[in-house]
């Protein structure tokens, strides 16, 4: 079985994308499997540019097929931010809630709820061939904070279409719909057909 490596050590992303592997030819490692490997800078303007250096530097390091995925969300009453500062702008776990009722607050004030997630998944198969898979799901900003599945704005972001948050779904519903999950089924396609 071929291997390829998610550079990635985000524990909620690795049980995401491993599910959705599960059905693939492909043995799944990530950075679990290589504790302590350094991160590179991550100082791309866009999702696309830190996707690439994730997984190039991990190609360059494990000198395998290497792939990283970088994401964020876009909030209509921040114009747009974080994005590829979704992760400083939530900051440390246990203020998380703090930020999001900020978040719901602003929604509120300026009567502005749509949002969306986005993700950009950048391929390395050797160090001059690189391929870019995108994904986005588009929602709206919850009136409170709800359930206690997921990680990071799933809390607050329901999907169009539903009636629950991302936190309020299972993964497998929540890996039905997501920005990552309509990026990953693209690259598995890529490799199914390609590789
Ligand atoms: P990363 O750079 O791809 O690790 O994502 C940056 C940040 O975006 C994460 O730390 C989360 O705060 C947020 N994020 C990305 N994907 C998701 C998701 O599926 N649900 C909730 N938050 C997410």
């Amino acid at each position: 079985m071929k291997e390829i490596i998610f550079f990635s050590n985000n524990k909620n992303k690795i049980q995401e994308i491993s599910n959705l592997f599960m059905k693939f030819n492909y043995k799944l490692l990530s950075l679990n499997d290589f504790k302590d490997t350094a991160s590179p800078i991550e100082n791309g303007k866009a999702f696309k540019d830190n996707a690439k250096i994730k997984s190039v530097y991990g190609y360059k390091k494990f000198n395998k097929m290497c792939f990283a995925d970088d994401s964020g969300i876009c909030i209509e009453a921040l114009n747009g931010a974080p994005g590829i500062n979704s992760k400083q702008y939530l900051g440390s776990e246990n203020k998380k809630n703090v930020i999001l009722n900020k978040i719901i607050s602003l929604a509120k004030n300026k009567n502005k709820y749509k949002a969306f997630f986005e993700t950009s998944i950048c391929l390395t198969l050797n160090i001059d061939k690189q391929i870019f898979f995108s994904g986005k799901v588009c929602g709206k900003i919850s009136l409170k904070i709800r359930g206690n599945h997921g990680f990071g704005y799933d809390p607050i972001f329901i999907p169009d279409g539903m009636n629950l948050t991302f936190s309020e779904m299972s993964l497998h519903q929540k890996n039905l719909l997501s920005h990552r999950a309509i990026a990953i089924k693209k690259l598995s396609e890529y490799l199914a057909n390609s590789v």
